[in-house]
């Protein structure tokens, strides 16, 4: 790239990070040892470190960057609300226009029946709006014993209290005495994992079913909702079944519960539709966004809200004593409008169908064949490999290489030091690129994909 990155003092801003910054999700002793990798810029589906370094992001930062980083235009969009109006809530009667326009734009991409949005900061807090959300609809309809949500291991519905309680990681549940009451899992479509000597479509009845199983257990009149990623991200890009989206709903419409479709990370052209729950047929009451709404350039996320719930919640309502400071922020509005723009101005939800995503099958299908890999598929703009484990793999040349750690871990971090993001969940790598990447650059991240793969074997 023409515009080279400035060089930074990398060590002075990790003795900083390690003395004041308490980062997520992350091992405090073993980032000091290591210190971080200092991310300062980002074009298209590249970033580049404090040292110059050049990194394909196979991740989207994290599932987000749906339009890829350096993009002006949204960059300008934000400047330009800033100007006018960088704040105002839209609490007690007020509103403001870009959360007014992107509400009515997210409307006319959702399914029909969708006709009204609740704006939120992330997606986390979108879910906690999902658990008051559909608990005052039970309420208000004179049945305020049905409380309880269905959800499954394995899930991520985001961190805060609610959110991962809703999710299903246990190592979540262990800090925090998680779940909160009222909270339930069941197990997830893990055909490789569960679905052993059984035909795809029977595993995924199978694992239908033990929804139906579990309201039966609860009793019907306790259960408030199910909830679900329609493929699951964090988990380990686990795609479904065919036959096991459209059980759940039938199960669902059976005992009246309702369906809450996690989309923070499947939506906005992720698996080739503007809505996952299009792909595999469902028709959630709720479905949760985020993520790709601005590709991450500003916070943001919401829950669209079916006409069966949103009719309950206006028609019977009072007030809905729910709601952040940020709900409708202008200029994260703004921002997530001049996303929407460009993801229709270059067709990346039809590129995903029916260009780049089926060439990313195609070439990630292809890995399937190495020693190392026992499986390897995708769904648009996700895809995961599950890794063979062998004895005594090393990574000499690899300096995150850690002994104790599966050979996941050594994957990740070998395509790290060679300028890869990938993610690595247990012995599953995962990728969910941006998706303006272009079929050469698919080859691109698949040869790295590969080499990592034979210096593993
Ligand atoms: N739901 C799903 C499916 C997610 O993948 C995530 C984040 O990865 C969340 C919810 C939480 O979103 P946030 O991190 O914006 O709170």
């Amino acid at each position: 790239s023409a515009a080279r990155p400035r060089l930074y003092d990398t060590a002075a801003i990790q003795q900083l990070d390690s003395a004041h910054y308490l980062h997520p999700f992350t091992n405090f002793q073993d980032l000091n040892a290591k210190g971080a990798r200092v991310m300062v810029r980002g074009e298209g589906i590249y970033l580049w470190d404090s040292q110059g370094s050049k990194i394909l992001d196979g991740m989207s930062g994290l599932w987000c960057v749906n339009v890829g980083y350096g993009r002006t235009r949204i960059s300008e969009a934000v400047y330009r609300q800033m100007e006018t109006l960088p704040f105002y809530n839209s609490f007690f009667n007020t509103t403001n226009v870009p959360a007014v326009q992107l509400a009515a734009k997210l409307v006319e991409i959702a399914p029909l029946y969708f006709n009204h949005v609740f704006f939120t900061g992330s997606g986390s807090e979108a879910n906690d709006t999902n658990v008051r959300m559909v608990r005052r609809y039970w309420d208000l309809l004179g049945q305020p014993q049905r409380h309880t949500i269905i959800s499954r291991h394995n899930a991520y519905h985001g961190s805060t209290v609610a959110g991962a309680s809703l999710g299903g990681m246990d190592g979540m549940h262990a800090q925090g005495g998680l779940p909160i009451p009222g909270i339930v899992h069941i197990g997830q479509p893990n055909y490789f994992e569960s679905g052993k000597g059984m035909s795809e479509d029977a595993f995924g009845l199978l694992a239908a079913s033990w929804l139906e199983e579990k309201i039966l257990e609860l009793g019907p009149e306790q259960v408030a909702a199910f909830i679900g990623e329609p493929v699951q991200g964090a988990g380990g890009v686990l795609i479904p079944p065919a036959s096991y989206w459209p059980e759940i709903q039938r199960i669902c419409d059976k005992y009246g519960v309702l369906l809450i479709a996690d989309e923070v990370i499947c939506g906005f052209g992720r698996l080739g539709k503007w809505f996952a729950s299009e792909l595999f047929g469902i028709k959630p009451d709720l479905i949760t966004f985020a993520k790709g709404v601005t590709s991450g350039y500003v916070p943001l996320g919401g829950v669209l809200v079916g006409d069966r719930v949103a009719d309950v919640l206006i028609d019977k309502g009072g007030e809905f004593n729910h709601g952040f400071t940020y709900s409708g922020h202008p200029v994260a509005c703004a921002a997530a409008l001049e996303n929407i723009r460009i993801i229709e101005e270059e067709e990346l939800v039809r590129k995903v169908a029916e260009d780049t995503g089926p060439y990313l099958k195609k070439r990630f299908a292809e890995l399937g064949g190495h020693p190392l890999v026992g499986h390897a598929d995708s769904c648009g703009f996700v895809a995961g490999l599950n890794l063979v484990r062998r004895k005594g793999a090393t990574m000499h040349d690899c300096q995150l290489f850690e002994p104790e750690q599966g050979v996941g871990m050594i994957c990740r971090g070998y395509l790290f030091d060679k300028g890869m993001i990938m993610r690595a969940v247990g012995d599953r790598m995962i990728v969910a690129p941006p998706l303006v990447m272009t079929r050469a650059q698919i080859d691109e991240m698949i040869a790295l994909i590969r080499a990592c793969l034979d210096a593993t074997h």
